[in-house]
């Protein structure tokens, strides 16, 4: 089993390209993953990223417009509806812009790790009590 490094499918994933040979598409509309790839056929769609590239990408904006809120008293000197008419654009841009790319590094992660690959959905899940040894959960003899 070839190893492969997380630095070229992070980027990769991170500017849309496909992890496997980043020649490819990432994606197919704004968060749908195209699969197979159109230049290797590699099946993207297998990496599963639920939750991370929200959690991700509400922590790198919260501290990105957070942060300035807290460090730079003087920003509290002006109106609150300025404040607001300000921050709500910019939150809602910079979480718009970072989502996709945030989830597509992510994808890359997967296919560096190869999390999940080759799995058949439904049929290679393990079950909930099982442990992590193929020879299945344990007799008590
Ligand atoms: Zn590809």
């Amino acid at each position: 089993m070839t190893k492969r490094n997380v630095w070229p499918g992070l980027s990769r994933g991170f500017v849309g390209k496909c992890p496997n040979c980043g020649e490819g598409r990432l994606f197919r509309a704004f968060l749908k993953v195209e699969s197979p790839c159109a230049a290797c056929g590699h099946d993207n769609a297998q990496y599963p990223s639920d939750d991370a590239p929200p959690y991700f990408t509400i922590l790198i904006v919260g501290h990105v417009v957070i942060a300035p809120l807290v460090v730079l008293p003087v920003i509290w000197t002006l109106p609150p509806l300025l404040i607001l008419a300000v921050a709500l654009p910019v939150v809602a841009a910079l979480t718009l812009a970072l989502l996709p790319r945030v989830k597509g590094a992510v994808i890359g992660v997967h296919w560096a790790i190869k999390q999940n690959e080759g799995a058949i959905p439904g049929q290679d899940d393990p079950p909930a009590w099982a442990p992590a040894t193929p020879e299945g959960p344990p007799t008590g003899r």
